[in-house]
């Protein structure tokens, strides 16, 4: 996306001078005259991962990078990385924004928690060891995670077989009782293509040929039948 022209305004002035095609002011700093990027300003406007990659690339050889990404720092202050623009010293917006958001994360908290945070949470620890162990509620946790930029821990699924449709895990999972009532045999979740069903839902879909829309209720009388279930959608039918 190219930057707004607020953004660009943002930009050092030998930067900002080239994104908009030629360099066509005097750098303000005299670092500004050693830019790498001067004459590059259209590579320097891209925002695309592979655009900024190609940027960074040309601020690893830049003899003023140091003095670039103070300059930007300075100058943007804590604020939020939609509002910063384009490459600055080597660092993407996401990047440079990284400290302030760390910082709104943990206000308010001990730096020796934060930092303890950020270690579990690199080392693969879950929003919840991280609450528990740093002592702050979920939803702290879960907001450190996301300033420190590390992504949610992939979903832990139960050992067993991984069906490859829910016809055939409900028909491996369940035992006639008499009376058109059915029994669930297996665990609480079965695992179909990858994805997790919880057992009533695994079920309806399964005798219905669609996903189960909202809850899953059982409407006969029968101790966990999952052959007489209801969803929103069935529930609405019969009231209507
Ligand atoms: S560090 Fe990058 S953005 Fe800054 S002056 Fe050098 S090339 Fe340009
Ligand atoms: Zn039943």
């Amino acid at each position: 996306m190219v930057p707004s022209a607020g953004a660009r305004r943002a930009l050092p002035v030998a930067v900002a001078a080239v994104t908009t095609t030629m360099l066509v002011a005097a750098p303000s700093e005299s670092w500004q005259a050693g830019a790498a990027c001067q004459g590059r300003g259209r590579l320097f406007d891209r925002e695309d991962a592979a655009g900024m990659a190609a940027a960074q690339a040309v601020c690893g050889w830049c003899p003023v990078r140091t003095e670039c990404l103070a300059s930007a720092l300075t100058e943007e202050g804590d604020a939020a990385e939609a509002e910063r623009a384009g490459v600055r010293g080597g660092l993407t917006p996401a990047e440079r924004a990284a400290p302030a958001r760390v910082a709104a994360a943990g206000r308010g908290l001990d730096p020796a928690v934060v930092t303890r945070a950020e270690q579990l949470l690199r080392e693969g620890a879950s929003v919840r060891a991280v609450a528990a162990a740093c002592q702050v509620t979920l939803e702290r946790a879960r907001e450190l995670r996301g300033a420190f930029g590390v992504p949610p821990l992939a979903p832990v699924y139960p050992p067993g077989p991984v069906y490859p449709t829910v016809a055939a895990a409900f028909t491996a999972n369940v035992r006639a009782v008499g009376g058109g009532h059915v029994v669930w045999t297996g665990g609480g979740h079965v695992r179909v293509a990858g994805a997790r069903y919880r057992r009533n839902r695994a079920a309806f879909e399964a005798q219905h040929g669609r996903p189960a829309d909202g809850r899953v209720l059982t409407t006969c009388a029968y101790p966990g039948c999952v052959a007489h279930l209801s969803d929103n959608q069935t529930r609405g039918a019969r009231r209507a």
